[in-house]
């Protein structure tokens, strides 16, 4: 008897099969392998036909008999097969120039078939080439008008292995099959769902008699992959609750007070309502994992920092990560500002009751990082801020009782798990991101965390308006960039201009900030870099037609400064400096000492320069929706409406251009999210490689089929509650330890 965990070999296929099947880059090994190898899509055959009535050109089947059979031989020496068949409404020649593999072997005259192929005439007469065939002869069960209606699986396929050999597989295979298989979606559930079993969405999958059946068997089998996902999840989320943490409870009269009395605006009624969250679940015993999602500029930080008072006020210390040194010493400025005299303890202007705000990162100096390292350790900083670097170096920490983490969608599971496991009472956990990310998104990547929205922006926030500037179309319209930012600085304001690269001379890395973790990564479609013609480059400015596709900040500069932002005061910044020098551009691009700050993505997250207001983006194309949107929430903090300008050198209608034209279109991250998701794989969508057998998600699309994940999440928490391990199911218990190990949890890192 063959179960799922049989391999083909010897058992189901032939050795030589076998072998070909379990080659890269199938890796079909076992039963299962092959059942879960799907069609890609389905051949339809042409309708059954009598041969009088065929068309020429059209695909047909028709139902014959062979008349005649003969071998013949080419002038160029290859054999050929020709069988004349007739179904007594006309007669028809039937051609194979593959004799090996010729089916006219099987086809003595006198035998019927059905043969299925577009139809031509040479010489006059009627024939198909090469047709799909199937021999009727014993005429019991075999039904030609069937045949002819069925769907012909095409299967994803090798150089060595065609469709039609897997298929020929799976067929042999389905025959074999036992009349049931473990089911990992028990009885109930699947008549809650009405979903076929197991065997049957196999049978439906690889035999499908319509598109209906197709559709049956892919229902289930998303279930499948949809419940093994958020039984993963929910077995995580129930580890995190059985741990045992410090419950920091609400204490009045503290810091969090003091601070909350001197604030110089008033919270969003959701940013106060998260707070209360927050800190109903900080004042628990159980570790808090919560996802702190809101629109660029919709008020994070306040919410994060009340959040880490009100554990210094229940004795504990708090760390709140950035992804960037920049984007750490901006937090560790505006948060000292934020707290004024409540965050000096030990200085001269310390307002009781007071704590310590201590920056933990590589630019700040040798003595002050000791200190900053001593401070966390004997518990007088109660708030310590620094780079994600914080979590490995080891920086000890008297009493940690939250983690803040900001602006990280791409902070991962393994990530959150490699700092849970940290301290032996386990801190509190809040992740915060600005990239909308539609609800299944958030529930599969994030479904580990509880998720909370700051949907509105704080009051006065002003509108940005987005231009693309199709620079390949309109050459002058590269000045008007310029001329925008000229104006703007001419009434005090500031501006970015951002490039997707620190050289267009240097060869190698492209040049993203090094501790930005991703920065463009899979986010950029397209962004294949034109390295090569980059490094042709040699003059610094535009190309001899003006273009300035390719320019990176180090040729944008210079000639910025000396041609069209002449007299401006003009400054770069980028992952390559060295870090004091980082840190002093954007002190003075803040006090607003400089005009204009030539950058890369090192902004794209968290910079706050109320004064700002224009951003231009050059080479818009090369960077994905949600960095654009990202970068353009840059401008538009302050009193003054924000403009961005969307530079692009690519021609015409191209799924880049398509994607700037989307991001002009709206201002709302949630929606940009859900066109952005809808241009991408799932696959890059959860992390998943592309490559090598995944058993992660393969049919399961993240936007369409919501509902479905939004059932199996709770069936899924149900499972997990009556019976954690699954020891009543093992098939699912199987599948979950096979996604499990296939990919430790990488298929559900990132973001
Ligand atoms: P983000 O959510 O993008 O991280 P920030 O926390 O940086 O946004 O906040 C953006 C700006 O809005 C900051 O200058 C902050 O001080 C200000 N801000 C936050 N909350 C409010 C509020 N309720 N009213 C007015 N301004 C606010
Ligand atoms: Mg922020």
């Amino acid at each position: 008897m063959i179960e799922l965990d049989t391999r083909l070999d010897g058992h189901v296929v032939s050795a030589r099969d076998a072998r070909r099947l379990a080659e890269a880059p199938l890796g079909l090994v076992t039963v299962a392998d092959l059942l879960d190898h799907l069609p890609r899509r389905y051949h339809q055959r042409g309708e059954l036909t009598n041969l009088r009535d065929l068309v020429e050109g059209e695909n047909s089947t028709v139902h014959a008999k062979v008349v005649r059979h003969e071998s013949r031989t080419a002038r160029t020496g290859r054999r050929y097969d020709v069988l004349t068949v007739t179904d007594g409404t006309a007669q028809m020649t039937v051609t194979y120039f593959n004799p090996g593999r010729s089916p006219a072997r099987r086809l003595p005259p006198g035998s019927i078939a059905a043969f299925s192929g577009k139809v031509d005439r040479f010489r006059g007469q009627l024939q198909m080439v090469n047709p799909e065939t199937q021999p009727l002869d014993d005429g019991t069960d075999d039904d030609p008008d069937r045949w002819a209606r069925a769907l012909v699986p095409i299967y994803p396929a090798s150089e060595r292995v065609t469709s039609p050999v897997i298929g020929r597989c799976v067929q042999v295979l389905l025959d074999m099959l036992p009349a049931e298989l473990p089911d990992p979606l028990p009885a109930d559930l699947r008549a809650r769902h009405r979903l076929v079993d197991l065997r049957t969405a196999y049978e439906l999958a690889h035999r499908p008699e319509s598109r209906g059946d197709v559709e049956r068997a892919h229902r289930r089998l998303k279930w499948d992959e949809a419940l093994t996902l958020q039984v993963i999840l929910a077995q995580r989320r129930q580890e995190i609750s059985a741990m045992a943490t410090v419950a920091r409870l609400p204490t009045a009269g503290g810091i969090l007070d003091a601070f909350d009395g001197q604030l110089p605006f008033a919270l969003t009624d959701g940013q106060r309502e998260v707070g209360a969250t927050i800190q109903a679940e900080l004042a628990r015993p159980a570790p808090m994992h919560r996802l702190l999602q809101g629109e660029v500029g919709s008020g994070k930080t306040v919410v994060a920092v009340r959040a880490m008072l009100a554990v210094v006020d229940a004795g504990g210390q708090a760390a709140l990560l950035a992804p960037t040194e920049t984007l750490a010493t901006q937090h560790y400025r505006g948060i000292r500002e934020l707290l004024g005299g409540f965050g000096r303890a030990g200085e001269l202007d310390e307002t009781p009751p007071a704590t310590r705000v201590v920056l933990v990162t590589g630019s700040v100096g040798a003595k002050a990082k000791r200190a900053a390292l001593a401070a966390a350790a004997d518990g007088s900083a109660g708030l310590v801020i620094g780079t994600h670097a914080l979590l490995h170096e080891g920086v000890a920490f008297r009493d940690l009782g939250l983690v803040v983490i900001d602006e990280q969608h791409r902070f991962g599971v393994e990530q959150r798990d490699a700092l849970r496991a940290r301290a032996s009472q386990p801190p509190h956990v809040l992740v915060m991101t600005a990239t909308p990310i539609p609800r299944t998104v958030a529930m599969t990547v994030f479904g580990d965390l509880e998720v909370s929205t700051l949907t509105q922006l704080p009051a006065g926030r002003q509108p940005i308006s987005t231009f693309v500037v199709d620079a390949a179309t309109h050459p002058s319209w590269r000045d008007r960039i310029w001329g925008r930012i000229r104006d703007e600085v001419a009434i005090g304001h500031q501006a970015y201009v951002v490039c997707p690269r620190i050289s267009s001379v240097a060869t190698g890395r492209g040049g993203e900030d090094e501790d930005l973790l991703d920065a463009g990564g899979t986010d950029a479609p397209g962004g294949a870099r034109r390295a090569a013609k980059a490094g042709e480059r040699q003059v610094a400015g535009p190309a001899e037609d003006g273009s300035l596709g390719g320019i990176g900040v180090e040729e944008l500069l210079p000639w910025l400064a000396e041609g069209p932002l002449a007299g401006l005061r003009l400054a770069a910044l980028h992952g390559r400096l060295p870090a004091d020098v980082k840190d002093s551009v954007m002190t003075r691009f803040a006090a607003g000492e400089l005009d204009v700050l030539v950058a890369t993505t090192v902004i794209e997250v968290g910079v706050d320069v109320p004064n700002a207001t224009v951003i231009a983006i050059m080479d818009a194309d090369r960077f994905g929706v949600s960095q654009l949107h990202q970068l353009r929430g840059r401008v538009g903090r302050g009193q003054a409406a924000g403009v961005c300008l969307l530079h692009t050198e690519i021609d015409g209608d191209t799924r880049a251009t398509q994607r700037l034209a989307n991001v002009a279109a709206t201002t709302d991250g949630a929606e940009l999210a859900r066109l952005d998701l809808g241009q991408r794989k799932e696959g890059d969508v959860l992390g998943a490689s592309q490559s090598g057998r995944s058993r992660g998600v393969r049919l399961l699309e993240l936007l369409k089929d919501e509902r479905l994940i939004l059932d199996a999440r709770e069936e899924a928490g149900r499972m997990v509650v009556a019976d954690p391990d699954l020891t009543a199911n093992p098939a699912l218990r199987r599948r979950v330890g096979v996604a499990l190990d296939d990919r430790p949890v990488e298929f559900l890192e990132k973001g």
